[in-house]
């Protein structure tokens, strides 16, 4: 087996990656969604909008549905997924002793979400991992004009934490943040907790366990 070189960062995606919150944050969409005449099931909420930012959810029912969702949309979203993360929000398994052998390989690591920064702080203190994440590592889609799938998220992670794009390694579970990564020019890993392997073909590796990925990080 060919021996696979050490990325010098990790760049982690936070919903379904850190925070296991995307069948509670999907359901709470298809809800919404429904409620406001774009009838969606959390299977379809999940197909078609994980891993995106909400303007990308906004601009795709636009497109598909022909339908402008009403300005309150964004702070709907936001306060009933909220409620939900902090009644049952857990971490995604085994994520814990995955960043302790980071720490222990001496590889720094940051998360870039498509998330808000209020979702992402939310959900990492809900879940424990917050004092895993210093401010100044934690980058959302609030912080560049073009969300996933364009790279810029991941590239200004890259630039901000002092790496090139070709010594980063992506941990994503969504076909939009995997093409991001690829796009940036990075190596990236795919999480298949609630996406059909087939639709994370671009990654370099899937995963179903954070068991697996110290070995397809070379540690
Ligand atoms: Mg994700």
């Amino acid at each position: 087996m060919t021996r696979v070189p050490r990325p010098g960062l990790v760049i982690f995606d936070n919903d379904g990656v850190l925070v296991d919150s995307e069948r509670i944050a999907n359901a709470v969409m298809a809800d919404l969604l429904t409620g406001y005449g774009v009838p969606t099931t959390t299977e379809e909420a999940i197909r078609d909008y994980m891993g995106g930012s909400m303007a990308l959810v906004r601009a795709r029912v636009r497109e598909r549905h022909g339908s402008d969702l009403p300005s309150a949309f964004e702070d709907a979203y936001h306060q009933a997924a909220f409620a939900a993360f902090r009644a049952e929000l857990v971490a995604v398994a085994g994520v814990s002793d995955l960043l302790d052998a980071l720490v222990a390989a001496d590889i720094p690591y940051c998360v870039a979400s498509s998330g808000t920064h209020e979702r992402i702080r939310l959900t990492l203190t809900t879940t424990g991992l917050i004092d895993r994440f210093a401010d100044a590592v934690i980058f959302s889609s609030q912080d560049v004009a073009h969300g996933k799938p364009a790279p810029d998220l991941f590239l200004l992670a890259a630039e901000k934490m002092g790496f090139a794009p070709e010594d980063c390694a992506v941990i994503e579970d969504s076909p939009l943040g995997v093409t991001a990564a690829r796009a940036a020019g990075m190596r990236v890993y795919g999480h298949t907790a609630l996406t059909p392997p087939g639709r994370l073909a671009d990654a370099d590796a899937l995963f179903a366990a954070m068991t697996e990925v110290p070995a397809l990080l070379g540690l």
